[in-house]
């Protein structure tokens, strides 16, 4: 890390109640880069015993935390999020390292991460109660929001900085301690993003960093009467287990899970707009994100041209390579299986009877690379319609009515974001109401912001993370009923 204009951000320790810690067994995870395979460093591998002792210090810090005033809380997390920017190019360098994705798009995740911080810091201080004309003369109601306790997270790679700041911005802002568990190919980003809180502030024991066995540390947290919020972003197995788990103390929780976005393509739809959608809607992160689009419908009449465009941008602007440097538009995928799961996804769409268009096969740079891909003519029975890919292959469904397109980008167990073309505002308005989705695009591939709820229907998950109703999630709601009698 030698390359680093601080060098004290990379953290190769656990964070546990304001304290830099090793795990009981001395085990380590190895990180590597997934651009060259290179081990660039090691973090403690914890377990169900050191979750515990962090739940605990959590739950110590909860007492004060929650009655420190919103304003000051506000403070806090403003100073996190100017330190976040003053580092940016730190920790993007630290999160293309690890994660692979091109330090352009790792400084603009930073930014979006660092978002999450102000959006909830200003939030946090108008979280209001309410009072209710009572059905009594001497009766009076009242409403008040409390912070809902300890809360357990565990994040995902593919966004190693974003997903954390999106639940402990809003965690911490509500007035809960937070237990982060982050995914063991990314857990350098997590660790600096801890350096910086302690800096900004954050008292001990408030916010908490525990890499090591998901299963573990995920039992540790279903398993404790403390912790009263567990929230989750990964895959829809993993989230349905979590969900059983946590059944037992009854457990809030919010699943970001995974999707199967559709991107709709109307004949009335501006091409050369779609086309730019639709490559930032694909191929971000190389593919990998769970709004990422799985399936471009396009209405015959269309169809051609669509394609021909799409080829020419993707032919023109997406340079495969390490993400360190400059140029690269896509970097590797994030290790041997998502490039398995890709190949296969090809594969078979192939032998079922669809057209090869551009790519389909892993890139000539070797490891995880894959070269961006497009088919057309997929059709319901092949993989891609139902799974997601998580990697850059666009593949191209026609249709021939507005209906049979709602009807097919609906057909899926997934509901998380979806996407469509249209300048008829009449269109815009039916199919928007008609998309079975937690998230609608219309006329734009880019909607994550900290300031809108992002989430989804159906497998997709439950809850909404970011904006008003983010925040709305790590609170109680408690009822006074008062007697003047
Ligand atoms: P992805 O496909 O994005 O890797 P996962 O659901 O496998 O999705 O991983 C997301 C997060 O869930 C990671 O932090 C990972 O360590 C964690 N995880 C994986 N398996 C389990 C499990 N059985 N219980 C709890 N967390 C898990």
């Amino acid at each position: 890390m030698e390359h680093l204009n601080d060098t004290s951000l990379f953290r190769p320790f656990a964070y546990i109640d304001g304290g830099w810690v090793a795990a009981d067994s001395g085990e380590q995870i190895e990180v590597d880069n997934p651009a060259t395979g290179e081990i660039i460093g090691r973090v403690p591998r914890l377990g169900y015993a050191e979750t515990e002792r962090a739940i605990e210090a959590a739950q110590h810090s909860f007492a004060d935390w929650k009655e420190t005033p919103a304003l000051e809380r506000a403070d806090i997390l403003m100073k996190w999020y100017a330190l976040m920017l003053e580092h940016k190019d730190d920790l993007a360098q630290i999160m293309t390292l690890e994660q692979g994705k091109p330090l352009a798009e790792a400084a603009g995740e930073i930014q979006y991460a660092a978002s999450f911080l102000r959006w909830f810091a200003e939030e946090g201080q108008r979280v209001y109660g309410d009072t209710i004309p009572a059905a009594k003369r001497d009766q009076r109601i009242l409403v008040l929001k409390q912070p809902v306790g300890v809360v357990g997270a565990i994040t995902p790679w593919n966004f190693p900085a974003s997903m954390i700041t999106r639940k402990a911005g809003a965690a911490l802002a509500a007035g809960c301690p937070i237990v982060v568990k982050p995914a063991s190919q990314t857990p350098f980003s997590a660790l600096a993003l801890a350096v910086l809180a302690e800096r900004a502030g954050v008292p001990r024991g408030v916010f908490n960093v525990v890499p090591g066995s998901a299963k573990d540390i995920a039992k540790a947290m279903t398993d404790s009467s403390i912790v009263r919020k567990v929230t989750f972003t990964g895959s829809t197995e993993v989230g349905r287990g979590l969900m059983a788990n946590a059944a037992q103390h009854i457990q809030k929780i919010s699943l970001e899970l995974g999707g199967n976005a559709p991107f709709l393509v109307f004949e009335d739809a501006d091409l050369d707009a779609a086309v730019e959608g639709a490559m930032a809607a694909k191929f971000r992160n190389a593919g990998q994100t769970c709004v990422c689009t799985n399936r471009f419908l396009v209405q015959s009449s269309v169809v051609n041209a669509f394609s021909e465009k799409l080829a020419a941008a993707m032919n023109a602007e997406l340079t495969v390579g390490n993400g360190l440097e400059e140029g690269v538009k896509v970097g590797p995928l994030i290790d041997g299986d998502a490039v398995e799961r890709v190949t296969e996804h090809v594969q078979d769409a192939l032998d079922k009877g669809a057209e090869l268009l551009l790519g389909g096969h892993p890139h000539p740079l070797g490891g995880s690379f894959f070269t961006p891909t497009l088919i057309s003519q997929v059709t319901p029975e092949m993989k891609v319609a139902r799974e997601e890919t998580f990697g850059p292959l666009a593949a191209i469904f026609p249709f021939e009515s507005e209906e049979e397109a709602i009807e097919m980008a609906n057909d899926t167990e997934f509901g998380l974001a979806s996407y469509f073309y249209s300048s008829d505002l009449k269109r815009v308005w039916r199919v928007s109401e008609g998309l079975d989705y937690g998230m609608v695009g219309i006329n734009t591939g880019l909607i994550s912001n900290a300031a809108a709820p992002f989430g989804g229907t159906k497998a997709s998950g439950l809850g909404r993370e970011g904006s008003k109703y983010g925040l709305e999630e790590y609170m109680e709601t408690k009822y006074l009923c008062l007697s003047l009698g």
